[in-house]
């Protein structure tokens, strides 16, 4: 009976990567055309002052919608654009995206709407990363300080020294930088006081076993004095109920983004949220 099983196993495992890789290859072979043929869109989701209730900005997120396959989460497209070298072109095209929409949004009438962009570790280990970055500013018109860029740790910590000096001439042009899922890579809090960031988002596993565990509370709470006293502003992600927008708010954190204040929306959408805020 136990070596049934353990066959058995071993079948499914094998099915599971035949499928894992048919679908990799179905992944890496669209993706080229998914551009062209405009199957790739962002979605943007707000981020709201805890204190305020006043929206400061958006984080836009790519979505793939694949015409036989569905919609594909970019968690798991993104490292296969990485590993085809897709990831320059498409992380470009959303740089480009989310800058113009945004100065659309603030030319009518959320005059101080920012963007969050997310950019992964060959796109901005690239030595041409930051005149891309100037380029998408300088044509949609979109003024630096409206700009977010979110860093994981690990890309980061793929060469401390480079990522600091990139992250130093970001800064210098007057964008924003972002550490973005903090508290799941391998950065100890000592580092926070090395790393020329304007703001750090706590991951969202912390955020939901918020209350839950004493131990994520205490982290969090760790992560926020941190913040305070590195003038780090805090983002709370994954926020989903009220009780946890409470106890964030309690515990002096700036901002939020989670479901619980909206999921992320199509433009269209979004502009109507917006919109509604402006008026209330
Ligand atoms: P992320 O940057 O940490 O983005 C937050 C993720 O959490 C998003 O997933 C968002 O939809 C989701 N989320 C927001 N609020 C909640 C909540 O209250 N509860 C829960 N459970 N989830 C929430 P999404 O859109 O699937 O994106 C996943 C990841 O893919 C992103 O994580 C980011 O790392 C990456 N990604 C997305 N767009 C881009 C992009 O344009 N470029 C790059 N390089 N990576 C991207
Ligand atoms: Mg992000
Ligand atoms: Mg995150
Ligand atoms: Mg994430």
């Amino acid at each position: 009976f136990l070596s049934f099983t353990t066959i058995e196993e071993k079948n499914i495992k094998l099915a599971y990567y035949d499928y894992e890789s048919v679908l990799r290859f179905e992944l890496s072979n669209h993706l080229q055309k998914a551009l062209e043929r405009k199957e790739l869109f962002l979605c943007y989701q707000p981020l709201v002052c805890l204190r305020t209730g006043e929206m400061i900005s958006s984080e836009a997120l790519l979505r793939w919608e694949h015409p036989k396959l569905g919609p594909i989460s970019p968690a798991r497209f993104i490292p296969v654009a990485e590993e085809m070298g897709f990831i320059q072109e498409i992380g470009a095209w959303v740089l480009n995206s989310a800058c113009k929409q945004t100065k659309a949004w603030q030319l009518k009438g959320m005059h101080q709407l920012g963007v969050c962009v997310n950019v992964s570790a060959k796109q901005f280990l690239n030595p041409s990363f930051l005149d891309e970055v100037k380029l998408a500013l300088k044509v949609s018109g979109l003024e630096a300080q409206y700009l977010t860029l979110e860093l994981t740790e690990s890309t980061m910590f793929q060469n401390l020294d480079e990522s600091i000096d990139i992250m130093k001439a970001l800064r210098n042009t007057g964008i924003n930088v972002s550490i973005d899922d903090f508290g799941t890579g391998y950065s100890s809090l000592s580092y926070l006081k090395y790393l020329p960031i304007n703001s750090l988002k706590i991951d969202q596993a912390f955020v939901n076993s918020l209350q839950a565990t004493p131990i994520d509370t205490a982290i969090v709470k760790a992560i926020i004095t941190m913040g305070e006293v590195l003038s780090v502003d805090i983002v709370a992600e994954g926020v989903e109920t009220k009780v946890q927008a409470d106890l964030l708010r309690e515990l002096n954190c700036q901002y939020a983004q989670g479901y619980y204040i909206k999921k992320p929306l199509i433009a269209d959408e979004f502009e109507v949220f917006a919109q509604q805020l402006i008026m209330s």
